[in-house]
């Protein structure tokens, strides 16, 4: 990389093979819509939950398929799964389940870790 003359900084990085895609794949093998997603944004645009808090499920997808799961283990529950997401997704992703599935993923992961 220093080569180039620059150097990325360590909060920029993102390192995909250490981080863990797990809940993600575990999304489009259940959800496989979840991979057409183009993080356009329009489902946060509508996003009930998003109208009166920093809740966005267009950054929760980026961050779910990143593998960055810490941001999102928590964040997934303030949704109210209206499904008015699903409604507008432009590539009709079944935003709705993939949130579903998502909980069930990280509800599994914490009953493991017990
Ligand atoms: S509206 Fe659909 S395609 Fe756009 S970010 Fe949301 S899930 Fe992805
Ligand atoms: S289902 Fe959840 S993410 Fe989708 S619009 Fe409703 S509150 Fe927002």
């Amino acid at each position: 990389m220093e080569k180039f003359g620059f150097t990325l900084l360590k909060a920029r990085f993102i390192d995909y093979d250490a981080n863990d895609r797990s809940i993600a794949e575990f999304i489009y093998s259940k959800e496989p819509s979840f991979r057409v997603c183009i993080e356009c944004g329009c489902c946060a645009a509508t996003c009930t939950t998003g109208k009166y808090t920093r809740f966005s499920l267009r950054e929760l997808n980026i961050l779910m398929k990143r593998g960055e799961n810490s941001l999102v283990r928590n964040k997934i529950r303030e949704c109210m799964l209206c499904g008015k997401c699903t409604l507008v997704c432009p590539r009709g992703v079944n935003t709705r389940n993939v949130i579903a599935l998502a909980r069930e993923a990280y509800r599994k992961e914490q009953d493991n870790a017990v």
